[in-house]
C-alpha cells in the first residue's frame, strides 16, 4: 500500500510579521518538518548553518539555480533566497508536512509548481506595529529595516492570491489559527474518500 503523502504549507508575509516565531511553535509537532533555505545573506548572531539556513556565496547559489535545484528562488530585499527542491519532495514522500517560511514572490512560484500547496499569508496588525517588531528584533541594520518596511505594502497587496490569512496580533491566537488551518486541511475529503469508506466497509464485513 502506498504511504500517505505529507502536505506542503507555505507561510509568507512581510518581514517582521512573525513567520519565524509562529513556525517555531508549529515545528514542535513531529509531523512537521522545516524546509531549510539557501541564502546569500550573512548569518545573524546565533544562526546555525544547516539549521536556520544554508549560508552560501552568490556563486554557489547561482550554480544551484543553473542545476535546477530550487523549487523556487527569489531576490528578497537585495539578497538571494531559495528552497532546495530535493529535501521538500523527500519529506513529503515520507509522509511529513513540510513548512516553508518564504517571501511573497517565492510563495507564488511554489503555488504554480505545486498547486496543492496550502498558502497562508501572515499579516501584521498594522504597519506601525511591523516597524516596532523589526526595530525590536534588532537583527538588521536601520537601512535593511527601511528596505523591508518599504516593501511591506506591496507584499500585502498580493494577499488575494492566498488560501488563508492570519493577523498576528496576539501570538498565541495566531498560532492557534495556523494550527486550526492545519487541522482543517487534515479533514479535507478529496485525498481521503477511499480511506474513509474502506474503514466502514471493513467494519460491515466484520474484518
Ligand atoms: P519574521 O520571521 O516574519 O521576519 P519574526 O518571527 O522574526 O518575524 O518576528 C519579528 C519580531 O516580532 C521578533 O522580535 C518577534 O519576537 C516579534 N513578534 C512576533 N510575533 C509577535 C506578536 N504577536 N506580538 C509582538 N511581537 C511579536
Ligand atoms: P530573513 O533574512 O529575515 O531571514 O528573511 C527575509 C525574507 O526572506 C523573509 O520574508 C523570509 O520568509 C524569506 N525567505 C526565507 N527563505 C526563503 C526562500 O527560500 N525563498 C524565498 N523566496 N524567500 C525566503
Amino acid at each position: 500500500m502506498s504511504r500517505k503523502k505529507g502536505k506542503l504549507y507555505v507561510i509568507t508575509g512581510p518581514s517582521g510579521t512573525g513567520k519565524g516565531s509562529i513556525c517555531r511553535e508549529i515545528l514542535k509537532d513531529i509531523e512537521n518538518e522545516f524546509s531549510v533555505s539557501m541564502t546569500t545573506r550573512e548569518a545573524r548572531t546565533g544562526e546555525v548553518h544547516g539549521k536556520d539556513y544554508y549560508f552560501v556565496t552568490e556563486e554557489e547559489f547561482l550554480e544551484n539555480v543553473e542545476k535546477g535545484n530550487f523549487l523556487e528562488h527569489a531576490n528578497v530585499y537585495g539578497k538571494l533566497y531559495g528552497t532546495p527542491k530535493d529535501m521538500v519532495l523527500k519529506q513529503l514522500e515520507r509522509g511529513h508536512n513540510v513548512i516553508l517560511d518564504i517571501d511573497v514572490q517565492g510563495a507564488l512560484q511554489v503555488k504554480k509548481a505545486m498547486p496543492e500547496a496550502i498558502m497562508i499569508f501572515l499579516l501584521p496588525p498594522s504597519l506601525g506595529e511591523l516597524r516596532k517588531r523589526l526595530e525590536g528584533r534588532a537583527t538588521d541594520k536601520p537601512e535593511v529595516i527601511e528596505k523591508r518596511l518599504s516593501e511591506a505594502l506591496n507584499e500585502i497587496k498580493l494577499v488575494g492570491e492566498y488560501d488563508y490569512y492570519v493577523v498576528n496580533d496576539d501570538i498565541d491566537e495566531a498560532i492557534a489559527k495556523v494550527k486550526s488551518i492545519m487541522t482543517a486541511e487534515k479533514c479535507r475529503v478529496p485525498d481521503k474518500a477511499k480511506e474513509i469508506i474502506k474503514k466502514y466497509e471493513m467494519e460491515q464485513k466484520g474484518e
